[in-house]
Parts: C-alpha cells; structure tokens; sequence
C-alpha cells in the first residue's frame, strides 16, 4: 500500500495543514490501496492564493507558448498512459482494456485537442468598430466526480489552461491517485508554479470550501445534481460563473426502420461500458411496439455477454452499489419486468451489479426518470414517432442520446426536436472536440473543443 503525503499547491509537493487521510479502496477486491491527505479549507486557501498570485503571469503568456506548455503535458500524460491505465483498474475497477482504450488514451486527446487550440483560437475578434478582447475568467475551481477519473480533470484543467486561467482542483474522494498522476505530469510538463494546484479531500470539506471561496472566479463542477443544485446557489450569490455537469437518462430512440439488432447491441454495450457508470449513457431503450418483444430478446441475450469480473468491472464504492440495487428493486416493484441480471450480488467480493436489463418500462416509473449510474437498461414501448418523442424528452435531464433509423436524414429530423446537449446518429462516433453538456437539468455550460475553450473566457470590447 502507498501512501501519499502532500498536496501538489504552487508547483511543489507540501504537506497538508491536518493530519487526517482519505483511504483509497480497489472496488474490485475492497482492498485499500493508498492513502492521501484529507484536505481543509486552510489548504484550499493556500492553493487559491497560489493560483491567483500565478494568474497575471500566465494571463499575460502569449497563447502560443501557453500552446506550448500544453503540447509538453499531453506528452507527460501520454509517456504515462500505461500507469494511468493501471491507476484507473486499480482504484475504480475499471477492466484493463477500457482503462487504457478509454480512461488513459482520451485526455491525452483531449489535452492534445487543446494544446492545438490555444495556438489557434481567435482570442480577439472585430464587431463593427469594436475589438473585442477573449480574456481569461481568473482562478478556477474545479471539482470531479470518479466516474472518469483522469478525463473529467482534463476536460477541465485544458481548457482552462488553454484560456489563460489558473486552477485548483478539488478531485473525487474515490479516485485521488489519477489526479496525483495527472499533477505529476503537470509538473514534468513544466507548467509554471500556481497555475495548477491540486487539493485531496472530501467534498463536503475540501469541496465546499472551494465552491465557496471568494477569490475563485469560476466554479466548474461536473457531479450529482443534489450537489451541483449547491454549488450553482453559492455561484449565483456571488455572482461569479459556474458550469455544472449534473449527468443525465439519455434516450436511445429505435426508430421503426432501423437495423433493429445493431441499435440494441451498441445500445446495450453504450450502457455496460464502464459499468454504467457514464453520464451520457443511453439509459432508457425507446422501441416501437410492433418490433418490442424482438428487441427485448436482443437486449437480453447481449446482457449476457457482459461477464462481471470479466468484460464489466464493479461500480466505485458500495455505497453506489446498493444504490444500483436498490434501482432495481424498485423497478420490479413498479412493475418492470427483469429479463437479465437482477438485483443479487453476482461475485462474492467486488463492489459488482450484474448487468441487468428491465423491460415494460413505462415513462413515470423511477428507472424511467431517475439516473441509476449502473448497469442497467431500461426498455420502454412506443406507438409512433410522436409518442417516441415525448417519451424522449419526458425526464429531467438532457444530456445525450442516439437516434437510429433507415438513413440519417430521418434521425436527424427526430434529433432536431430532441431536447438534449448530444445526439449520436446511426451509431456516430464520440468526437473530443464537439461541445459536451446538458440541456434542462444536465447542466449548464459546455466542454471540449472550442465551446469548452469559451467557457473559461470573458469579452471586453474595445471601441474605435
Ligand atoms: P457527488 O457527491 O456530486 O461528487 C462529485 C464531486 O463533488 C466529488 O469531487 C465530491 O467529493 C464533490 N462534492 C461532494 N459534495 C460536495 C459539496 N457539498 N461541495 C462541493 N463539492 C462536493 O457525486 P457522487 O456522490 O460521487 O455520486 C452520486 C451520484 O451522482 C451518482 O450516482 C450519479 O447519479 C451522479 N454522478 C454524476 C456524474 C456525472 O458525470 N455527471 C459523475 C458522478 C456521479 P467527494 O468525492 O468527496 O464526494
Ligand atoms: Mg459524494
């Protein structure tokens, strides 16, 4: 077991002000496997006046050796994708394959996506007889979920970087030893003392304190609703900006002239990869009633291809397996008929949920509105294409969602009156650079990519 000492605060490693540690458990055997400081409001201060003091520096670095520092941290993470990799297996399960396809390959993408963008983005553009100035926000406090350990802080920290602000990172209390590769990589990078700082902790202590320090420009907070819901009142109160990710129960529409087989094997695995645990994932299967049954078999027989201990790794924690559990029991007792996996532990060690599959699903039960974060596929039967539309967007959230049909100008159409940040057509690719986030209550704001970029900015207009 490693421990580690220290909180990465103004370009050097330096011990926590208090002595309490945060126990860093594998889910796949529960066995702890590192530990990290618990840190305080003090450290959160002392890495908020870091990053302000590094702010008009780094505001006044010209984009093209920002893009330069940025082009040096993209080859730090991507020297360490194997490390990464073996981090994310170890302290959220995730099955090796995935860890190093997913979890370690894409923020190096991602941070490659935005080293080329700081190079290239207009930080000025001419309205009339007006220049207007893209400036950097200030001081960014981000906070990260588990849920895609190294990816979340990138998705981030680049962009911000990119932009011209400085930052401290609050990451998951679940999944600290991926942020500490990542501040690693920062410092080999070369990124200038302050400009990054990272602070280990719990987030109703570390977080919150973050969330609410007076010298933090942007709070950029990806996460439950419950706590984004917070952080998003303090932001308003002080009038600063925010962007939240709050997740979402994105609606996988079957359109009746679809290759029926292909929308449900890539439904079913869009849903298992990572356990369920994504927050774009097409939850909720939507399928017409003259081709329902059909699917429902489908669906099943590719759940079982889905081995826990194998092909899917276990949830973060046990306390986000009983959650999934309990999803499930109450889909049954609402009514949901279980044709795959259920709510029974299928290994006897591991935080793992069997890869289930819930049909009859109707738009107002639980699994049909609230977000599961498991392996779980909710079908649901529709009349026509109207009634597949407000079932769509019947739910709180938006932020994802596919659309399959007999060509793409017929899924585009449906797509346009879906209200939600994403949609895949016909099995279209993720794209890094194309803006992610949330209508209604997905969020606010966006990242990746440009979009992303512009979040972190602010205009001044200068008049001629
Ligand atoms: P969470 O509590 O919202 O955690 C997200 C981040 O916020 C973590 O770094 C967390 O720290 C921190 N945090 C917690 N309370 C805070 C507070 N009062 N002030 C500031 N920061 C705070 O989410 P969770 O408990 O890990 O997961 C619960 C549910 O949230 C999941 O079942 C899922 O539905 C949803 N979720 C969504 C996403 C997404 O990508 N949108 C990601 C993860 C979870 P700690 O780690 O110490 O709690
Ligand atoms: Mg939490």
């Amino acid at each position: 077991m490693k421990a580690h000492d220290g909180m990465y605060i103004d370009g050097a490693w330096r011990p926590a002000v208090g002595t309490e540690t945060i126990a860093v458990v594998n889910p796949a055997d529960e066995q702890v496997i590192g530990r990290v400081p618990a840190g305080t409001a003090e450290d959160v201060d002392a890495a908020v006046r870091a990053a302000r003091a590094a702010f008009p520096g780094w505001k006044a670095t010209p984009p093209a050796e920002r893009a330069a520092v940025l082009s040096a941290l993209h080859e730090e993470l991507g020297r360490r994708t194997e490390e990464i990799a073996e981090t994310v297996t170890a302290e959220l399960g995730a099955p090796p394959r995935f860890a190093l396809a997913v979890h370690a390959s894409m923020p190096v993408l991602v941070a490659g996506s935005y080293a080329e963008l700081a190079a290239s983005h207009p930080f000025e553009e001419t309205i009339g007889n007006s220049t207007v100035l893209l400036e950097p926000v200030g001081v960014v406090g981000a906070i990260t979920p588990w849920n895609y350990p190294l990816h979340q802080v990138v998705a981030k920290v680049a962009p911000a970087l990119a932009a011209g602000c400085t930052v401290v990172l609050k990451p998951a209390e679940d999944t600290p030893l991926t942020a500490r590769l990542f501040a690693e990589a920062v410092d080999a990078a070369g990124v200038p003392a302050g400009v990054f700082n990272l602070v280990t902790g719990l987030g109703t202590v570390a977080g919150q304190a973050l969330a609410a320090h007076e010298d933090v420009d942007l709070v950029s907070f990806t996460g439950s609703t419950a706590v984004g819901r917070r952080i998003g009142a303090t932001a308003g109160g002080a009038v600063k900006r925010v962007a939240l990710e709050l997740g979402g129960k994105s609606a996988n529409v079957i359109l009746p002239s679809a290759d029926l087989a292909k929308a449900v094997t890539v439904g079913v695995a869009n849903v298992m990869a990572n356990s369920g645990q994504t927050c774009s994932a097409w939850t909720r299967m939507l399928v017409h009633k003259d081709r329902y049954e059909e699917a429902v078999e489908l669906a099943t027989a590719a759940a079982a291809t889905y081995v826990p201990g194998e092909r899917v790794g276990p949830l973060v924690n046990a306390r986000q397996r009983e959650r999934v559990r309990g999803y499930i029991e109450q889909g049954i007792a609402e009514g949901a008929r279980l044709v795959a996996g259920g709510p029974e532990a299928p290994l006897a060690t591991g935080y793992y949920v069997s890869p289930t599959v819930l049909a009859d699903v109707t738009p107002e039960m639980t699994v049909a509105q609230e977000e599961i974060f498991g392996p779980v596929v909710s079908i649901l039967k529709y009349e026509d294409t109207d009634d597949a539309l407000a079932i769509a967007n019947g739910t709180v959230y938006g932020l994802a969602g596919a659309v399959w049909a007999g060509d793409d100008a017929e899924a585009v159409a449906f797509a346009r009156r879906m209200d939600t940040g994403q949609v895949d057509i016909n099995g279209g690719r993720f794209n890094i650079r194309a803006p992610f986030g949330g209508y209604k209550q997905s969020g606010v704001g966006r990242e990746l990519g440009p979009h992303g970029l512009g979040e972190y900015l602010q205009t001044k207009s200068l008049q001629f």
